[in-house]
C-alpha cells in the first residue's frame, strides 16, 4: 500500500474494484481477451492480429501521454467501439460468478469503513457487472453508490467519474479518498481534483491495513 495523499478530514472512500476489491489473474485475462476476442470477430481479424493493434495503440497512447497507461476502454474508443458499446458488450461477456465467491475478510474490512465513512465504487466496468461482482465477494450491500463505465459514459481516468461519485455521496472532492491498484487510471486524478490517493497492490493490502493507515 502507498498512500500519496490522505485529506485533512476523510467523509468518503471511492474504491476501484478490479484489482483492488478481488484479487483474480485469470478473471483479469479473460476481461481484456472477451471483448478483444469480439472486436476481432467484427473486424474479420484473428485474435492474434487484433492483439496486436491494441497493444501497439495503447503504446502508442503512452508515448503521446508522457508514459500514462490507458484503458481498454479508452483505446477500443480509438478503434471506433464507442464507451456504450463496450460497456454493453462487458455486460454480456463478463461472469464474475465463475471466478469470485463470498470475502468474509473483506467484508469485516469493509463493514468497519462504512460505519465511519459512505463508500462508492467507481469502476470501469457497467454498473451491472459492478453490483454482480460485489455480490459474488458478497459486500454489495456496503456500498451506496456504483459509478461505472455506463454512469457517466467515460472511462477514468477521465475525472467525470470521480466527480459523480463525490457528487452522489453529497461529499466535496477534498474530502474524498481514492483508492485503487492503477496508478495512472485510479489515483492520478483524483490527486489533481484534491482527492486523497492510495495505491495498493490487491485486496490483500485493504484487509488489516486501510482501516489503521486512515486512523492516524
Ligand atoms: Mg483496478
Amino acid at each position: 500500500m502507498k498512500i500519496f495523499s490522505l485529506p485533512e478530514t476523510v467523509a468518503a472512500l471511492l474504491f476501484d474494484m478490479d484489482g483492488t476489491l478481488y484479487t483474480h489473474g485469470e478473471y483479469a485475462r479473460v476481461q481484456r481477451e472477451l471483448p478483444l476476442r469480439r472486436l476481432a470477430e467484427k473486424r474479420g481479424k484473428t485474435f492474434a492480429e487484433m492483439d496486436g493493434i491494441v497493444r501497439r495503440l495503447g503504446d502508442e497512447w503512452e508515448a503521446g501521454h508522457g508514459g500514462k497507461k490507458a484503458s481498454l476502454g479508452t483505446i477500443f474508443e480509438a478503434l471506433g467501439v464507442s464507451i456504450a458499446e463496450s460497456a454493453a458488450w462487458r455486460g454480456e461477456l463478463y461472469e464474475p460468478e465463475r471466478y469470485l465467491v463470498p470475502d468474509p475478510a473483506l467484508r469485516l474490512c469493509l463493514l468497519a469503513l462504512a460505519s465511519r465513512y459512505a463508500l462508492a465504487v467507481v469502476t470501469n466496468n457497467p454498473v451491472s457487472i459492478a453490483r454482480r461482482t460485489l455480490a459474488c465477494l458478497s459486500v454489495r450491500d456496503l456500498f451506496g453508490v456504483i459509478v461505472g463505465l455506463d454512469t457517466c459514459l467515460v472511462s477514468k481516468p477521465d475525472r467525470a467519474p470521480f466527480l459523480r461519485a463525490a457528487e452522489l455521496l453529497g461529499v466535496s472532492p477534498s474530502r474524498c479518498l481514492s483508492i485503487g491498484d492503477r496508478y495512472d487510471i485510479d489515483i492520478a486524478v483524483p490527486l489533481e481534483l484534491g482527492m486523497g490517493g492510495i495505491l495498493v497492490e490487491g485486496v490483500e493490502d485493504l484487509k488489516g491495513h486501510l482501516e489503521p493507515a486512515l486512523a492516524r
